[in-house]
């Protein structure tokens, strides 16, 4: 195998490597958390305490109608009990009652809309959480598999890892030294010819270096982008 070639072979396992090291990170993050998860349960909490507040303003509603609904029975009581006599105070007791009235009608109305507002607002709830358990439930599911595929993954990577290893060691230092250097700068550092161009930016290759590079004789870079080429 020519030079150029082992730091061809070298590079699909860096290419591997860097994969494997991406999905393991993928996974570890699974693990960490589930974003759908934890959103989940933030809009569970949010229907929660948006029902204790509706609750909690209809119950007020509620009262204001029974206070209210008090103050007219005993307002009623004694303008009929006979206790009070003047006209003048018959006939404003009997306007307070009918401003009273009035307002107690308004207080039930709003008190049955704000009931049924409380009631929307726990079928939200309800459908929420129920959400949020499917989710919980999903997780749990999910966490072996993942913890599963994140043994597979670094086992793999450990395999990767040695393999690469005895490739580097079957190669000379300088072109190692070459491939790193080249390998920082562009990705990837080593590029098959694509006709009578570079693989990597797509200038021309002269004929003698291509030459060159189809022999094998020695390591040929671009003169543009400075990539290692391969045939
Ligand atoms: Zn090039």
């Amino acid at each position: 195998m020519s030079d150029a070639s082992q730091l061809y072979v070298l590079q699909a396992s860096d290419t591997r490597i860097t994969q494997l090291q991406s999905q393991i990170r993928e996974v570890e993050a699974a693990l960490r958390g589930d974003s759908e998860l934890d959103r989940s349960r933030v809009v569970a909490a949010a229907a929660t305490a948006t029902r204790h507040s509706s609750e909690a303003v209809a119950q007020a509603a509620e009262a204001e109608m029974a206070a209210l609904d008090a103050r007219i029975r005993s307002l009623d009581r004694r303008l009929y009990d006979g206790s009070v006599r003047n006209p003048q105070e018959l006939l404003e007791m009997q306007h307070e009652l009918e401003t009273l009235r009035g307002r107690a009608r308004d207080a039930e109305d709003r008190a049955i809309a704000l009931l049924q507002e409380a009631e929307s607002a726990a079928d939200s709830e309800r459908a929420t959480v129920r959400t949020l358990e499917e989710h919980e439930q999903r997780r749990s599911g999910a966490l072996e598999p993942l913890r599963r595929r994140l043994g597979a993954l670094t086992a793999d990577l450990e395999r990767e890892t040695t393999e690469r290893e005895s490739i580097a060691a079957g190669i000379e230092a300088r072109n190692l030294a070459l491939y790193a250097r080249v390998a920082q700068r562009r990705q990837p550092a080593v590029v098959g010819l694509l006709g009578d161009t570079c693989g990597g930016c797509h200038l021309p290759v002269s004929n003698e270096e291509r030459r060159a590079v189809r022999a094998g004789e020695r390591i040929v870079q671009c003169a543009n982008c400075d990539r290692i080429l391969v045939p």
